[in-house]
């Protein structure tokens, strides 16, 4: 019999990439998110391919509110990708989203897996977790997130961990903290994807701060591998840090994006944000231990392959990124 699993998150830009890649290996895959499929036009592209394959499932949910036991039927692997993403928005009157969502959805999600007998969660979280970094961050340096989006993530994250560690439990996590992921389907408020439509329209592209500030960018087939081979490894809890091999300056990322697409990039300055770190940086040493994981693209390559898919845009997407 085809393995079945659950994917939440499914209709966003990692979760659709996730679906994909566990189809293209024959899974049974149930597709849960709370995005309307049919009425939201970044969701239907995302789960384009996905939509037509007779092994995907999708089903409206929402972590937060909705019932979910039936959703895990016949499911012993999670992937759980569904979050209120971003750190800016998570500062307001937003962020009563981001605790329903991260925190409180996946507390319901963890209980309703622990009732049906589900194996394995892998769980999608974030470098936000950690705090300003002088060397590149490894799994067992104190966390110290500097916004409320970090918090709600390191909080899902000690929830998927406590519930693995609970001594009558038959689910294990892993839990992969994730560095600024990019690629084709990325969401339109993130950086790579906001130089590369500036290069393409000449709208300037707002650098928050000086452009020091170094991130580790990470492709997503990348970050689609490490998330799959996470569903097999002889584990009870883990940790692991899911990076791209390199850190950069968001003013190298702009020369990057300049290189990649022969154009100019307008930059318009605007005040360093709350929240933002001067630094992300990964050390990947337990990642190839234990996940066999190594970055294969790098950024100029995968801006390239981000920018090819950016040239052909629906008008909606277009849209999104100027909204
Ligand atoms: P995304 O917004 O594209 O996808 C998230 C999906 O989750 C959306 O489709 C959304 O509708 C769904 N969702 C949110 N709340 C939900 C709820 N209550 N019930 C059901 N579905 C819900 O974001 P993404 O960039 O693909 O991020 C995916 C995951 O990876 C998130 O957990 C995010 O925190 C984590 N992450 C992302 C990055 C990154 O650089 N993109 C970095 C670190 C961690």
């Amino acid at each position: 019999m085809t393995a079945r699993v659950l994917v939440t998150g499914a209709a966003g830009f990692i979760g659709s990439h996730v679906v994909d890649a566990l189809l293209a290996r024959g899974m049974q895959v149930v597709g849960l998110d709370r995005r309307h499929l049919g009425q939201d036009a970044l969701a239907d592209e995302n789960l384009s391919a996905a939509a037509g394959n007779p092994l995907f499932t999708p089903l409206r949910r929402d972590l937060a509110t909705d019932r979910l036991d039936d959703t895990l039927e016949g499911c012993d692997i999670v992937f759980h990708l569904a979050a209120r993403p971003g750190v800016r928005p998570s500062w307001g009157t937003e962020f009563h989203d981001y605790a329903q969502s991260n925190v409180l959805g996946t507390h319901r999600l963890l209980d309703a897996c622990a009732r049906s007998g589900v194996r394995r969660l892998v769980y999608a979280s974030s470098s936000s977790v950690y705090g300003p970094a002088e060397r590149p961050s490894r799994e067992t340096d104190p966390t110290c997130p500097v916004s409320p989006y970090g918090v709600s993530k390191l909080a899902a994250e000690q929830l998927c961990l406590a519930y693995a560690r609970r001594p009558d439990s038959r689910l294990s996590v892993v839990a992969l903290r994730y560095f600024t992921v990019y690629g084709p389907r990325q969401r339109p408020d993130m950086a790579i994807g906001r130089l590369l439509f500036a290069a393409y329209t000449g709208l300037p592209v707002t650098l928050f701060g000086d452009g020091s500030q170094r991130r580790e960018f990470t492709y997503i087939t990348d970050v689609v591998s490490a998330t799959i081979a996470a569903a097999h490894i002889d584990t009870g809890c883990a940790v692991v840090n899911v990076g791209g091999g390199a850190s950069v300056s968001m003013r190298g990322a702009i020369q990057e994006a300049s290189a990649v697409t022969g154009r100019h990039i307008p930059v318009q300055v605007a005040d360093e944000q709350p929240g933002d770190v001067a630094s992300t940086s990964a050390d990947l040493t337990l990642a190839g231990r234990l996940l066999g994981y190594w970055p294969t693209v790098g950024l100029h390559e995968g801006m390239a392959r981000q920018s090819s898919w950016l040239v052909n845009l629906s008008r909606d997407r277009l849209a999104a990124f100027t909204s």
